[in-house]
């Protein structure tokens, strides 16, 4: 089955994580360094307002993929 190509982006006011669901691998990175925002069994899956912007880029920048990323 086809995966849809989705791209979806989610803000805080500050900054904006793109997040293209295509690129992801799986990796678990994201939620094992921020569980409290990364979460992708609940709706949305990223929730912007438990962590600093400092601490989520942080993560997005650690994303193996480059599923997550910093919307420029
Ligand atoms: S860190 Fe990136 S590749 Fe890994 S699960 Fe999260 S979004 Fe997907």
């Amino acid at each position: 089955m086809d995966k849809n190509n989705l791209i979806k982006e989610y803000t805080n006011g500050e900054i904006t994580i793109v997040w293209q669901n295509t690129k992801c691998i799986h990796s678990g990175m994201c939620v094992k360094k921020l569980s409290l925002v990364f979460q992708p069994k609940s709706q949305p899956w990223i929730k912007m307002d438990n962590a600093s912007s400092e601490a989520i880029a942080k993560a997005v920048s650690q994303c193996p993929s480059g599923a997550l990323s910093i919307k420029k």
